[in-house]
């Protein structure tokens, strides 16, 4: 393990090194194998994350999502009437269903043009509504529009990762503080997905069994909560500061292939998780990723918390991820926190 014992301090105190992780670790996360810096000299009090300027709320007036507002966008389908939950074309999309499909590849260079769906979910009426307020029906219309969003999705040729997010307050990268979730399909995954599906793909052909329902097992010391359908965690390499995988147990490469009552409880996770967050952190800006593979069978899909409470700065952008807190002193304080809950 370390072979450069020998260059330790003679001076030091102790003979017998201790901890030698005492100052920090850099992890392997084993979903994407990035690394993850926990550099616990600098490490913060969850108060210190306290953010002044959570949500960045223009109010009602300026809200395109507002029920008043219904012909400023365009229906893709609705739940109740009225719409309890809406789902839209997104006014400005990232990849766009009417483009045709082209690929050009020239010297150096590569293209192709931005083919894909870009559906936005506005999960409530209220203007003012978070997510994790939110009542188990509404919860429940939310796990139904996500379902029949991504199989509609699905039901497109050629489109192989659809993924789901929400993002709430200004640090999410969120524009719009209306409650309410994307969902993009390309037919293409991006590189970081890639990379979890070559983990998971490695596993296989090694074990011959699931990476993420043997990291389920092995995660007990960082469990969040389990139930009979689904277990969350924080991993052992967090990329982010308080982040979580919320995963079902059965094996399913995509969400559309969990039921409704599946979907629900994963989602009442979140919502539990997101709560217990608040109160560790004080109230956050916080993105809920999604990841849904169509023909990779061996990918476990799962659902990501990642609480915004840190800029992404330049040591994320060269790909060295990680926090202030060790994931085994998030879990523990969450843990507590959801156990008075
Ligand atoms: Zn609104
Ligand atoms: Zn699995």
């Amino acid at each position: 393990m370390d072979s450069k014992k020998e260059q330790k301090n003679p001076d030091e105190k102790e003979a017998i090194p201790e901890n030698p992780f005492a100052n920090g670790e850099i992890r392997t996360d084993y979903r994407t194998g990035l690394k993850s810096v926990f550099a616990l000299s600098r490490k913060d009090r969850p108060m210190d994350y306290l953010a002044k300027e959570v949500i960045d709320d223009k109010g009602k007036k300026y809200c395109p999502f507002e029920p008043e507002k219904y012909d400023l966008n365009k229906t893709f389908f609705e739940i109740g009437n009225p719409w309890r939950v809406r789902v839209i074309y997104n006014k400005y999309p990232v990849f766009e269903y009417d483009a045709p499909y082209a690929h050009e590849n020239w010297d150096i260079f590569e293209r192709y043009t931005n083919y894909g769906f870009s559906f936005v979910i506005i999960d409530s009426r209220e203007h003012k509504l978070r997510f994790e307020q939110f009542l188990d029906g509404q919860i429940n219309d939310l796990a139904e529009a996500i379902l029949e969003t991504e199989n509609s999705i699905y039901n497109h040729d050629g489109i192989d990762f659809v993924y789901l997010n929400k993002n709430f307050g200004r640090k999410s990268g969120g524009t719009l503080s209306h409650s309410h979730w994307q969902t993009l399909g390309y037919f293409d995954m991006p590189k970081i997905v890639r990379a979890r599906l070559k983990k998971v793909l490695e596993f296989k052909g090694k074990h011959g069994s699931c990476l993420m329902e043997y990291a389920a097992k092995k995660e007990e010391e960082r469990k969040l909560l389990e139930n009979e359908t689904l277990i969350a965690f924080a991993p052992f390499a967090q990329l982010y500061t308080g982040e979580s995988v919320i995963m079902p147990k059965r094996h399913v490469s995509r969400i559309s292939e969990l039921s409704r009552e599946e979907l629900l409880e994963l989602l009442k996770a979140c919502k539990r998780i997101i709560n217990a967050n608040n109160k560790y952190f004080g109230v956050h800006s916080y993105n809920i990723l999604g990841y849904s593979l169509k023909k990779e069978k061996e990918f476990h899909s799962y659902l990501e918390i990642i609480p915004r409470v840190s800029d992404i700065g330049p040591t994320q952008m060269v790909g060295y991820y990680g926090s202030n807190i060790m994931p085994e002193d998030y879990s523990r304080s969450i843990r507590d926190i959801l156990s008075k809950s």
